[in-house]
């Protein structure tokens, strides 16, 4: 294009999920979305044992989808819709909480070396947000071969591979395993975030690495890149969401007095979220002093 869109780069946030340090991509405090895309934790490598792994204990999300894909190793998903899912690389758990849903992220008990990978949020619009919660795992996503690699399509169309996985706005997700140089197509009216997991991508002017964000507005039809070191990144995208929302702990609501509800909810356990199945403790709720969207959530 003539006049391409420049490419943002800003440093990712370490923080700490259970306890497991990782690299929070989004929200920033000048980039709260991408699309609907709304958070982005890239988590490891970090080695776990059959009785020690991510471990994060049940917990309450509402507003939002929860996007589980990993490079490296194993998890056991349980929610209060009853579900039990194992999950491996190359495989998507979506979740859906939409007025409540409690989940809990367990080591395996058999699975023992390197766990990393992403955990993506996405916020849902006004007319799904109070719907009923849903689970989602899909084995197998469509991949497109890119000449350099594949392009796996976890969520919405890719070079004419659609996902099977639900979204409730336009919205694409894909994974990017490339090595060397290649022009991906884009779509002119979505803005994208680029979030390197592993080795670097020069592109635009700029050279990722993992602890960054990529960010392009919308206006761009392709985007040349050069990978190298047996890159894996993810590519989000959409159009930019355009309804004002507000993130605490691990709620997405356009209020206080919504964060305020779903926390007494949680706390006096009154069957909004429902029951998980874990033995693991349920995590408590943060004191809600302000927006604080980066502390505690998981
Ligand atoms: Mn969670």
């Amino acid at each position: 294009m003539a006049n391409p869109v420049a490419l943002e780069i800003t440093e990712s946030h370490e923080a700490l999920v259970g306890e497991v340090t990782v690299r929070r991509a989004l929200p920033r405090h000048d980039r709260r979305t991408i699309g609907a895309w709304c958070f982005a934790d890239h988590m490891g490598p970090v080695a776990v044992t059959e009785e020690r792994g991510l471990d994060i204990g049940p917990h309450p999300h509402t507003g939002l989808q929860t996007v589980t894909w990993l490079l490296e190793g194993e998890e056991l998903h349980r929610d209060s819709l009853g579900t039990e899912q194992l999950i491996q690389p190359g495989q998507l758990n979506l979740m859906t909480a939409g007025n409540g849903v409690a989940h809990a992220e367990e080591a395996t008990g058999r699975y023992q070396g390197s766990l990393q990978g992403i955990q993506l949020w996405i916020a849902q619009p006004e007319a799904t947000r109070h719907g009923p919660a849903a689970f989602e795992h899909h084995r197998e996503l469509p991949q497109v071969d890119l000449g350099i690699g594949e392009a796996t399509v976890l969520v919405g169309s890719y070079a004419g591979a659609t996902s099977p996985a639900r979204h409730d706005t336009e919205l694409v997700g894909v994974d990017l395993s490339v090595q060397g140089s290649t022009t991906l197509e884009l779509e002119p009216s979505f803005e994208y975030g680029l979030v390197v997991l592993v080795g670097a991508v020069e592109l635009g002017g700029g050279r990722l690495t993992p602890g960054h964000l990529g960010y392009l507005a919308p206006g761009r039809a392709e985007l040349g890149l050069l990978a190298d070191g047996g890159t894996r990144a993810l590519l989000l995208g959409g159009p930019p969401f355009d309804e004002k929302i507000m993130m605490w702990w691990n709620f997405v609501a356009r209020s206080r007095l919504e964060f305020e509800e779903a926390a007494r909810s949680w706390e006096t356990d009154d069957g909004r979220f429902g029951q998980v199945g874990s033995t693991l403790a349920r995590l408590a709720s943060p004191p809600l002093q302000g927006e604080h969207p980066q502390r505690g959530a998981s």
